[in-house]
């Protein structure tokens, strides 16, 4: 569903990710972890092509986002072909990112209107399921900010399950909620990936979580895949001594 090709990243002169070589089969639940700067996030924005590639392709889907063919040369995809490609993949970030001055209902509304041609009828019908789904079919009138953080950022998992996406990309989605609100949305993205065949890349630093929902787990580390395999085998027995140090140090953290 997600296919890497030896991609590489750079900020100006700066590497950020270099060979990076690897796949998210569909329907699979594939969690990202590494230190602060080893470059997830910049895995999760060049999917969502809010970045651009330095060197190497990525495929979505079988298509290739990045590139596409001229004569006998693949160039640079054209801002059209990538917005095609990239349609049904949803994105959740760490700050929710909803517009604060429309409704919930409205936020969710919004992109289904103008994206996916329904009716505001037919959107809201389907909005209303989900704000249902999310435990929050009683705050469809309010604005983000009458919401608690772990309120709003079900309304934004609603927001991106609203676009009947494929792939669902997800941030660090519960580092800027307060302790006890975080178990919740965990518990729905757990149920979320449980009831549905979506494909997921996952950038967390919940371990439990990670363990609990992933299919597979990647490692990386100064922008290059450190080592990856199935959650019970990588957090009991890492092979690498980077990947054992990282994990102490996070479960450290988490008691
Ligand atoms: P992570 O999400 O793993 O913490 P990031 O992908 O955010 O890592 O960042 C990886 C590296 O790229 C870091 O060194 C970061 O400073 C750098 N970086 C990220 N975004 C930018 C940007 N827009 N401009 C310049 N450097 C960036
Ligand atoms: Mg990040």
């Amino acid at each position: 569903m997600i296919r890497f090709n030896d991609v590489g990243k750079r900020y100006g002169d700066t590497p950020c990710l270099e060979g990076l070589d690897f796949s998210v089969a569909p329907g699979e639940f594939v969690t990202l972890i590494g230190p602060s700067g080893s470059g997830k996030t910049t895995i999760l924005r060049l999917v969502m092509t809010l970045e651009q590639v330095s060197s190497g392709t990525i495929d979505i889907g079988g298509e290739c986002l990045t590139h596409v063919r001229k004569g006998d040369k693949l160039i640079p995809a054209p801002e059209a072909h990538q917005r095609r490609v990239r349609r049904r993949i949803g994105m959740v970030f760490q700050q929710f990112n909803l517009f604060p001055h429309m409704t919930v209902l409205r936020n969710i509304t919004e992109g289904p209107i103008r994206s996916l041609g329904q009716g505001r009828e037919e959107a809201e019908v389907k909005a209303l399921e989900l704000l249902e789904m999310v435990g929050l079919q009683d705050k469809s009138n309010s604005k983000p900010g009458q919401l608690s953080g772990g309120q709003q950022q079900r309304v934004a998992i609603a927001r991106a399950l609203a676009m009947q996406p494929d792939i669902l990309l997800l941030d660090e989605v519960t580092s800027a909620l307060d302790p006890e609100l975080v178990t919740g949305v965990l518990k729905l993205l757990a149920d979320i990936a449980e009831s549905t065949d979506l494909t997921f890349l996952c950038v967390t630093h919940e371990m439990r979580f990670a363990r609990g929902v992933s299919d597979r787990v990647v490692v990386l580390d100064g922008g290059r895949v450190l080592e990856q395999g199935p959650p019970d085998q990588l957090f009991a027995d890492p092979v690498e001594p980077r990947t054992r140090e990282f994990l102490s140090a996070v479960l450290d953290r988490e008691g």
